[in-house]
């Protein structure tokens, strides 16, 4: 049966992969992933022993067809990425796109995703949003920001540890009137998270750690939180 099951992995906390994703990942013929070392961790601590295939950024153009006539001869396979959900943010969407114009089944195995996840826990509205995942770092960035200045929906970034502070700085002086959670190493050991306006939050991390991973959830244009 040709078929390519696209599953989330955990996005820190081994716990949160499903059983669903266990058994497919058990079942496939190939596992297609990010990186190896990860990906193998991963197989490893489920005791899972799997032929790997790379996919990223770089080879992705590349390695479709070799993936799709390996499916269409009957390997059936696992697209997984580094953590989380593939294809948000991850590599995968022009193989998912690609399959489906060669009528392949793809088949999804939810789980975790860090962008959804922080969302559900902000308390801030979540009936529409948009996600931005990262914002450019150089290039359009400014412009991006001025866009999103007016954006009435709430907003879901993607920030690196590198970025976090720069993004807040920025932030505060393009919407500092919007109310923000900001999300640090979810579902694991040291998750933290703070709320507030741009400036208060810039305030409470000169005392933090900025490791690690985040998701910055930002409230609608016209929302105010109540007490
Ligand atoms: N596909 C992933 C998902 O489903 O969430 C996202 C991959 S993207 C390359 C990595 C970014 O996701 C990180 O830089 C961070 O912004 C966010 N992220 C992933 N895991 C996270 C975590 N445990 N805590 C906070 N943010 C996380």
């Amino acid at each position: 049966m040709s078929r390519l099951n696209v599953v989330a992995t955990p996005i820190g906390n081994l716990g949160d992969i499903s059983l669903r994703a266990l058994d497919v990942l058990k079942s496939v013929d190939f596992i297609i992933c990010e990186d190896t070392r990860v990906t193998g961790k991963l197989l490893n601590y489920f005791e899972i022993k799997k032929e790997m295939v790379v996919l990223n950024a770089r080879n992705e153009q590349n390695r479709i067809e070799y993936i799709s006539q390996k499916i269409k001869s009957g390997q059936p396979a696992a697209l997984v990425s580094d953590a989380g959900t593939p294809c948000i943010s991850d590599p995968g969407v022009r193989l998912v796109s690609q399959l489906i114009s060669d009528s392949i089944e793809v088949v999804g195995i939810p789980g975790a995703n860090a962008a959804i996840l922080a969302l559900s826990i902000s308390g801030i509205p979540s009936d529409s949003f948009v996600f931005e995942g990262f914002l450019p770092n150089k290039k359009g960035r400014q412009k991006k920001l001025k866009i999103l200045a007016e954006e009435e929906r709430t907003i879901i970034l993607y920030e690196s540890m590198y970025r976090i502070e720069k993004l807040l700085n920025e932030l505060n002086e393009y919407m500092p009137a919007r109310y923000v959670a900001v999300f640090r190493e979810l579902t694991k050991k040291f998750e933290e998270s703070w709320t507030g306006y741009p400036n208060q939050i810039l305030e409470d991390l000169k005392s933090k750690t900025t490791k690690g991973e985040f998701v910055v959830i930002v409230s609608p244009i016209n929302w105010k939180k109540e007490k």
